[in-house]
């Protein structure tokens, strides 16, 4: 048999299971860009009523999730407000200029975390010379923020100010289900502050392929003519969307697990001379930690790691993510563990 890698790079890389495969291979399909696919229709009805919208989306990415609710609610000349390390601004290739004309005006957070005070200032006034603030974005939980679950009263203190603003307000939720199972707070309760949401069913939960959107009725008729814009109207999408089904429907509550092993990780890092995790307290099932230089950069920190089979992501030149996901058992949380206080202390110091 082969050696077993632990991958530990991204929750993304978890392959579908005998069963998710098996779900897939029942999928009745129809094409999807007539409206004719069930397990499509089925898994869009799911997702607006587990998050309290009038209808949903299926969408390739959560990347095209995220650019088709900004391109659907704004207009070129338009301002975008999100936090300076979010995804939408740093990860999406541009999009919100490329496809929508849309600037961004970043405001740095705390782990990702903004407050109303962070906000307080920052919508333009009517002038002939200035964008129109148009839109905020927030992201929960937060990828670079360190898997940081924003807390509710945030989210409800800076929805009222968007609201009081005439701000549209999106979230980007690839990872709202780990926040949803960390806190018992229901997808619902989370959503209800926002006009778009986008949701991921290709990270923890494991599916293969495949986002959702969500919002009003009306959002959803704008949004689908921008997904076959963009490309993204797909036929027979049951295939995909079987997939996705399966994993609501099955690997949600197993988040908690990921997040028990994301702890038994950071207390190793903790443990360890050179190593200091960033943020210092682990939420959820990312562990961001940053290596002392004395040890080396990220990237040897990586190649260690991978001569024991196990890969992180260096995600800096001193910072390093890894994740726990559906393909990472507990026993492999605690061989990773071990190894790393085995094998970091003695790391030779670079000269
Ligand atoms: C992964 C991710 C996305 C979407 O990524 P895709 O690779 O396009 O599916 C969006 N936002 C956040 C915070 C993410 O982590």
């Amino acid at each position: 048999m082969a050696t077993k890698i632990i991958d530990l790079r991204s929750d993304t890389v978890t392959r579908p299971t005998p069963a998710m495969r098996a779900a897939i291979e029942a999928a009745e399909v129809g094409d999807d860009v007539f409206g004719e696919d069930p397990t499509t229709i089925r898994l869009q009805e799911k997702v607006a009523q587990m998050l309290g919208k009038e209808a949903a989306l299926f969408v390739p990415s959560g990347t095209m999730s995220n650019q088709i609710c900004i391109k659907a609610q704004t207009e070129p000349g338009d301002e975008l407000l999100c936090e300076a390390n979010c995804h939408i601004y740093n990860f999406e290739v541009g999009g919100p200029a490329v496809l929508s004309g849309v600037t961004c005006r970043v405001i740095e957070g705390e782990y990702g975390i903004l407050d109303v005070a962070d906000l307080e200032g920052k919508i333009r006034p009517v002038n002939d010379h200035l964008v129109r603030t148009r839109m905020i974005a927030l992201e929960n939980t937060h990828n670079r923020g360190g898997g940081r679950i924003y807390p509710i009263e945030k989210i409800r203190s800076i929805s009222a100010w968007a609201v009081q603003h005439g701000l549209i307000r999106h979230l980007d939720g690839a990872r709202l289900w780990n926040a949803v199972v960390a806190t018992g707070i229901p997808a619902d309760e989370w959503c209800k502050y926002f006009d778009s949401v986008s949701v991921c069913f290709s990270k923890g939960l494991g599916a293969p392929i495949g986002s959702a959107l969500a919002g009003s009725r009306d959002l959803i008729v704008r949004a689908k003519r921008i997904r076959k814009l963009l490309g993204g109207g797909m036929r027979q999408s049951g295939i995909a969307a079987a997939a996705a089904l399966y994993a609501l429907e099955n690997h949600l509550e197993r988040l908690a697990e990921d997040h028990r092993h994301a702890q038994i990780i950071a207390d190793a890092i903790r443990d360890t001379p050179g190593l200091r995790l960033d943020p210092p307290k682990v939420e959820t099932n990312l562990i961001w930690f940053q290596v002392d230089p004395e040890l080396g950069p990220a990237r040897e920190i990586a190649n260690r790691l991978r001569q024991h089979n196990i890969l992180v992501h260096p995600a800096g030149p001193q910072t390093v993510r890894a994740c726990c996901h559906l393909d990472v058992s507990a026993a492999d949380a605690e061989l990773v563990a071990e190894t790393i206080r085995r094998t970091v202390p003695g790391m030779t110091p670079v000269a």
